[in-house]
Parts: structure tokens; sequence; C-alpha cells
């Protein structure tokens, strides 16, 4: 469902994407690591065209993301996005700030874009928080928010960049539970984190990153208790 190819990417004279190619099936699990500046983030963010790639393709869902004849703002819409910080508006309620992408993005009326967003807080365990504002919820909560935000658009897929990182400990579980159970409802998912006990228990597969190349990818399993290049296994150690 995402096929893309080739792609680099310069910021000026830095080339942080090589020559990436990043392909994933239809309801698969893709964790993402890799070394502080491997380029994980810029390689997320090319594949909705946050960031415009020097070079590549990029298909999402059928759509070349990268022809000038296609409707990005559309073809965004298929892609959810979840960030380290969570980006709500503090003036509004967990509901309101839901509602508002539906009606923004999808002109949804206010009392549908209100119903569609509840269903969207009780899939991330918050329907009882529908009228909590931002600040009346704790770190998790704001980022199961987020989540449901994303969801709520019924994206085909949906890209996590470090959503726990900012967290406190004790609310990462939650964070990382709601991201299962959405896996296990189908959702095709690319995840940028630390979290290894999730890649282990969740990734269908880990990619590893290094210096804007895809060094190495395989089974959790695999990449974890037996990698095969020497900067992979690096890594691996330093981190466990
Ligand atoms: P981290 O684990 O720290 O989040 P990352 O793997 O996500 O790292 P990127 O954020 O993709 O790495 O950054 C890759 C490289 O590109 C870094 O050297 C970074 O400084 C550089 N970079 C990223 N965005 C920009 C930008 N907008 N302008 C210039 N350089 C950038
Ligand atoms: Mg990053």
């Amino acid at each position: 469902i995402v096929d893309a190819r080739a792609i680099h990417k310069h910021f000026g004279h830095l080339h942080v994407l090589r020559g990436v190619d990043l392909q994933v099936a239809e309801k698969e699990l893709v964790f993402l690591i890799g070394p502080s500046g491997s380029g994980k983030s810029t390689l997320l963010r090319c594949l909705n065209r946050l960031e415009e790639p020097s070079a590549g393709s990029v298909t999402v869902d059928g759509i070349d993301m990268l022809d000038p004849r296609t409707d990005i703002n559309k073809a965004r819409q298929r892609i959810g996005m979840v960030f380290q910080s969570f980006n709500l508006y503090p003036h509004m309620t967990a509901l309101g700030n839901v509602a508002l992408a539906l009606r923004k993005v999808q002109g949804l009326p206010r009392a549908d874009a209100e119903a569609k967003a509840q269903a969207a807080l009780e899939r991330v365990h918050l329907a009882d928080r529908a009228d909590h504002y931002p600040a009346q919820l704790s770190g998790g909560q704001q980022q199961r928010v987020a989540i449901a935000r994303a969801i709520a658009l019924e994206p085909r897929v949906m890209l996590f960049d470090e959503p726990t990182s900012a967290l406190d400990p004790e609310l990462v579980g939650g964070v990382l539970a709601v991201m299962r159970e959405l896996r296990e409802d189908g959702m095709t998912m690319v995840v940028v984190s630390h979290e290894m006990g999730f890649a282990r228990a969740a990734a269908d597969r880990v990619v590893f990153m290094a210096d804007g190349l895809i060094v190495e990818t395989g089974p959790p399993g695999e990449i974890f208790a037996n990698p095969q290049h020497e900067r992979t296994r690096a890594f691996i150690s330093q981190i466990e």
C-alpha cells in the first residue's frame, strides 16, 4: 500500500536520504529504527510529502504522491500522522479537537463530526474524557486524542514518529496499547520508536536505517537476536 523507491533527500549540501526503498503491505506494521540523524523522520515526512523528496517515487494507496497533478491535500487524507508533540488546540475539548479535523478535512456538519469524533475517542478509550480540555488530560491521554483525531479521518495508513518519546514512562503503555489495538483492527502502520518491546510484540518487520540508507530489514526476532550487519549489531547492543 506504500511503495517508496530510490528516495533521495538533500537539505542544502546535506544528503539525508541516499536511495531508500520502502514497501509496506496492507495491514503490515513496519517498525523503523536507527541512530539519531539517520533520516527516519525525513523518510516518514517524504511519504506524505511533508518533505519533497529530491528524487525517487512515492505511491500510497495507488496514488502517485509526487505527481504535480495529484491533489495532495486529498491524498494526505489517506495518511494519518502522529508526532511526538500532540498539537491539540488548548481552547478546544478532546471532542472538539477531533471533530474540528472532521469538519475541516471532510466538510462534515457539526453533529455528524461530533458523532464520528465520539466514536474515535471510544476507540482510544477516552469516551469519558470527551469534554476535557488538553490541560485537563495527561500527556498519554492527549496523545490518544491525537491518535483519535487521525483515525477519525479513516486513513489507509498511519505514520507514527516517536509517539511516546515525550511521555512520562508510566503513560507510555496506554498509548502503545492503543497502537496495538489499531494494528489488530488491521491498520497499516509505519512506526518510528525506541520502544523495542513494542517492536518485538507488534511489528511484522523491523527496518534499520543508518546514514540515510536502509541497512537491514527483517522480522523483529531476527533483527534483534541475529543482526547481519555490524552497524545493526552496534545499534542494537547499545539500545538494549
Ligand atoms: P532522530 O532520531 O534524532 O529523530 P532522525 O533519524 O529522525 O533522527 P531526521 O530528523 O530525519 O533524523 O534528520 C536527518 C538529518 O537531516 C539530520 O542531519 C537533520 O539535521 C537533517 N534535517 C532534517 N530536517 C531538516 C531540515 N528541515 N533542514 C535541514 N536539515 C534537516
Ligand atoms: Mg526523528
